[in-house]
C-alpha cells in the first residue's frame, strides 16, 4: 500500500500545496526560465523570497521592528554553540532549563564555551514532564535563561512560559514553531531549524531583538557572529535558496489556511485524536508524557505489552502509516504530527490503532 500518512520527525511532511508548486516550479522559477536549484542568491529573485521570508516571519509572530529574522545554516545544532559565543563572556553566567536530549545538548555546548548552569530540570521524571515554576532556580544575573519548547523526543511542550523577569529568555522552538500561537515578543531569541514545521533541512531560522544583538561585546568569527549576518541581511555567505523559498511557499500557505489562529485550532483538533486512541485503550497504549506536559506535535506512547510495538510498527507500515518509530534514545512509538500532517491522516492513524488493538489486545 502507498503512504497514506507520513508521521516522521524531521524531516517531516510538507504540507501538499507546498510539494505541489514546488513541482510546478522547479523547471521554471516564476518565469525566469531558469529553475529554483539553479537561483543565485544575489538575484532580485532571491532578495525578494529573503525580504518576504523575514517580513512574513515577524507579521505572523506578531513582532515589530525591534526584531531581526536570520537565515542561516547548520541546524539547531549549531545555534548551540552560537548563543554562548555571542551572549556568554567570561564572568557570565547562562542558566539552562533541562527537558529532554536536545536542552542537554544545547548544555553540554554552552559548558564547553563558558559557565552555563542547570537552573531546573526534569530528568528525575524520566523527562515525562516540564520543569514545574517552583523547580526553577536562577542565578544571580544570568546573561539568558534558555530552554527547549517542545520536546521532540519525549513528546512533552512548554503550556506556560516560566517567569524569567528582565532576563533574556532563549528558546529553541524548532519542533514547535508556527503550529500555535505565541507570546513571541517575551523572548530575546528563537530558533528553528527548517525541516519540522518549516520546510526542509538546511537552513535555520533565528528571530532575534536587535537591540540584544547590538549590545553583546562578544565578537565570535564572522560566520558565526550574529550581528555580522545582521549586517548583511543574511547574505553574509551562501544562503540555502531553495530552503528559503520552501519557506517562503510554507508561510504563504500558513496565511491561506487562516494565519497561527486557523493552524492552532487545527493542531488541537490533530492532537486531541491521537491522544484520544490512547486514552480509550484501556491501558492497551500508555502515554509517555505526563497529561499537562502532553505535546501538541510528537505523541509519545508505549504498547502495554511492549513485545507488541515490533508489529505495531510493521503492521502500521503495511497499512501505510510510515515514522511512527520512538527516538532511538528511547524507544516505543511516536507520532509526530507537524504542520504537513493533516487531520484526516491523524484520523486514519486513530483507526487504525483501534483496529491493531482488536486484533492483537
Ligand atoms: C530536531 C531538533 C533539533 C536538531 O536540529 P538539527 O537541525 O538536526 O541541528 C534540535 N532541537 C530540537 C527541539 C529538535 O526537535
Amino acid at each position: 500500500m502507498g503512504v497514506r500518512g507520513l508521521f516522521n520527525a524531521g524531516p517531516a511532511a510538507l504540507p501538499a500545496p507546498v510539494l505541489e508548486q514546488v513541482q510546478a516550479e522547479l523547471n521554471d522559477y516564476a518565469g525566469s526560465g531558469i529553475s529554483v536549484l539553479e537561483l543565485s542568491h544575489r538575484s532580485d529573485a532571491y532578495q525578494a523570497l529573503n525580504a518576504e521570508v523575514q517580513n512574513q516571519l515577524k507579521a505572523l509572530l506578531g513582532l515589530d521592528e525591534s526584531y531581526e529574522v536570520l537565515l542561516l545554516t547548520g541546524g539547531a545544532s549549531q545555534q548551540f554553540v552560537m548563543i554562548p559565543l555571542n551572549f556568554l563572556p567570561p564572568g557570565g553566567i547562562a542558566d539552562y532549563l533541562l527537558t529532554g536530549l536536545w536542552s542537554e545538548k544545547a548544555f553540554e555546548a554552552a559548558r564547553q564555551i563558558g559557565m552555563a548552569r542547570v537552573a531546573g530540570s526534569s530528568i528525575a521524571t524520566g523527562y515525562r514532564r516540564v520543569v514545574e515554576p517552583q523547580d526553577i532556580h536562577l542565578s544571580t544575573q544570568p546573561m539568558y535563561v534558555h530552554l527547549t519548547s517542545n520536546n521532540t523526543i519525549h513528546g512533552t511542550q512548554w503550556h506556560h512560559w516560566p517567569d524569567v523577569g528582565a532576563v533574556p529568555l532563549v528558546a529553541d522552538m524548532t519542533s514547535d514553531l508556527l503550529s500555535r500561537r505565541i507570546d513571541a515578543d517575551r523572548f530575546h531569541m528563537i530558533y528553528a531549524s527548517a525541516q519540522k514545521n518549516l520546510g526542509i533541512a538546511g537552513l535555520t531560522v533565528v528571530i532575534i531583538r536587535t537591540a540584544w544583538l547590538e549590545q553583546t561585546i562578544m565578537t565570535p568569527p564572522a560566520i558565526l557572529h550574529y550581528a555580522s549576518h545582521a549586517r548583511h541581511h543574511s547574505c553574509y555567505n551562501t544562503p540555502p535558496v531553495v530552503a528559503v523559498y520552501v519557506l517562503a511557499l510554507v508561510l504563504r500557505w500558513i496565511n491561506d489556511m487562516g494565519g497561527l489562529p486557523t493552524i492552532e485550532a487545527r493542531t488541537i483538533v490533530k492532537a486531541d485524536t491521537i491522544y484520544r486512541a490512547i486514552d480509550t485503550s484501556d491501558g492497551f497504549y500508555q502515554g509517555c508524557a505526563e497529561v499537562g506536559s502532553r505535546s501538541l506535535q510528537n505523541m509519545t506512547f508505549r504498547l502495554e505489552r511492549v513485545a507488541l510495538e515490533r508489529d505495531f510498527l510493521e503492521e502500521a507500515k503495511k497499512a501505510g502509516f510510515h515514522g511512527l518509530a520512538g527516538h532511538r534514545s528511547v524507544g516505543g512509538i511516536r507520532v509526530s504530527i507537524y504542520n504537513g500532517v493533516g487531520l484526516e491522516d491523524c484520523e486514519a492513524l486513530a483507526a487504525f490503532m483501534k483496529h491493531f488493538q482488536c486484533c492483537y489486545g
